[in-house]
């Protein structure tokens, strides 16, 4: 084979194709003229406006990996990625809600929902509903099976009692795909998973946390008490929740992954702006070796990055095994996004810090790439039981 030949038959992991890349440009576009103009109102309010979650589903953002028979666009993850990826490059919050839809929700359904719930649902997640994935607890997080929250079987219907907390999109979503323990003592092969309406009887959402990033992106309290469930909204079979919620998440960290590349970016492309037009002693900054090797470092991290997400994406859609991929994207992307924004903020000197420029946001929106979907050191356990055979 010719190097023209390997090339077009493996592409380097960058190169997109030509139908990506007119999603990409679209995406940008989008995030540029429409949602960049909120974003500082939206991260003091801690609300993401309803209009810009409409367009959301209008520019068929919500149902990316969807068929088309459901009214989706019949895409693939790496397309949900590179959505997740240009959101996030101007506003994380954007960035999240798009990710926890697609990656998560939707992409557990088509996975695992019977022919009637995706009848039923995929039709109004490609269109006009929000959803919400339930696993963490006030006393289970990492330790995501130790959930306390009940279901009780009743034969053509559940009784579910308990409470999940930091519910991403719990204030705007209409349905919920929560996990609760159908037989605890069983353990974790009690998990069984749930399809709950925002109006179903016995359920409702509480708290909203103030958050110190990620500020527009609602992050609730779900309450379940007495919460009756029927039967037909029992997502794969009774006690095999755990693996759904493994699965979900496995995939959902890559597009994490994505939006940490996402801010990143945002904070270097804020940084080279500003290196351009900021003079001191007679020069625009980035003319000091000292600014030009920062921002070159930035931009290796971010590169380096980015091959790792886009990696474990299209083995992701190539049906080959990611998950060890998709922790090292992770746990990566979310290390270089706190760094690179950091450093975004100390080449704009003092104004950096100030609210008039992005990067102090970026900067406050990437904490909490290394804690959500598997914190830091639950990827590095991922990673290692795989070097060491386990
Ligand atoms: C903004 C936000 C949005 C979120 N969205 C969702 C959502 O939509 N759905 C959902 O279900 N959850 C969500 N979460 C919850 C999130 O997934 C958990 O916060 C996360 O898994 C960590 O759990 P924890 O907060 O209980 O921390 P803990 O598990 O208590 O961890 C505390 C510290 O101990 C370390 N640690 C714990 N166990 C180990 C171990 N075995 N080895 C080494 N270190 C360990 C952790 O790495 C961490 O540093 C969200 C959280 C936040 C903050």
């Amino acid at each position: 084979m010719s190097v023209a030949e390997v090339g077009a038959a493996i592409p380097p992991l960058t190169a997109l194709t030509e139908d990506e890349r007119m999603f990409q440009t679209s995406v940008r576009q989008f995030a540029r003229d429409r949602i960049r103009p909120h974003v500082r109102e939206m991260d003091e309010a801690g609300v993401f406006r309803k209009e810009l979650i409409r367009e959301f589903f209008e520019l068929g953002l919500m149902g990316i990996e969807i068929p088309e028979e459901y009214g989706g666009q019949g895409g693939t993850f790496f397309q949900a990625v590179l959505a997740v990826e240009e959101l996030s490059a101007v506003d994380p919050s954007a960035g999240v809600i798009v990710d926890v839809q697609n990656t998560i929700c939707n992409n557990a359904l088509l996975r695992w929902a019977t022919p009637d719930q995706k009848a039923k649902y995929l039709q109004r997640l490609s269109s006009n509903t929000v959803a919400s994935y339930a696993l963490s607890e006030a006393g289970s997080g990492s330790d995501a099976f130790a959930m306390a929250t009940r279901a009780e079987d009743r034969g053509d219907h559940f009784v579910l009692n308990g409470r999940k907390l930091w519910i991403t999109n719990a204030a705007e979503s209409g349905l919920f795909l929560l996990f609760a323990n159908a037989n605890p003592e069983a353990g974790y092969r009690g998990v069984t998973a749930f399809l709950i309406e925002r109006d179903f009887p016995g359920f409702s959402v509480g708290k909203k946390e103030d958050k110190l990033g990620l500020r527009a992106s609602s992050t609730c309290e779900l309450i379940l008490d007495n919460c009756r469930v029927p039967r037909e909204n029992v997502m794969g079979e009774v006690g095999k929740g755990y693996k759904i919620a493994i699965e979900t998440l496995n995939e959902g960290r890559i597009a994490i992954g994505a939006q940490m590349i996402g801010l990143a970016r945002g904070a270097l492309e804020a940084a080279i702006g500003y290196a351009r037009e900021r003079k001191q002693f007679g020069k625009p900054i980035g003319d000091f070796q000292a600014v030009q090797f920062d921002l070159a470092k930035m931009a290796v991290d971010l590169e380096a990055a980015r091959l790792l997400v886009y990696n474990a994406a299209r083995l992701r859609d190539a049906g080959l095994p990611f998950l060890t991929e998709a922790a090292m994207a992770k746990y990566y992307s979310s290390e270089i996004a706190e760094r690179v924004a950091s450093k975004a903020i100390e080449v704009h000197g003092g104004v950096g810090i100030t609210k008039d420029y992005p990067v102090e946001k970026l900067y406050r929106d990437a904490k909490i790439g290394r804690i959500y979907e598997g914190t830091s050191n639950i990827q590095l356990l991922t990673i290692a039981k795989k070097l060491l055979g386990r």
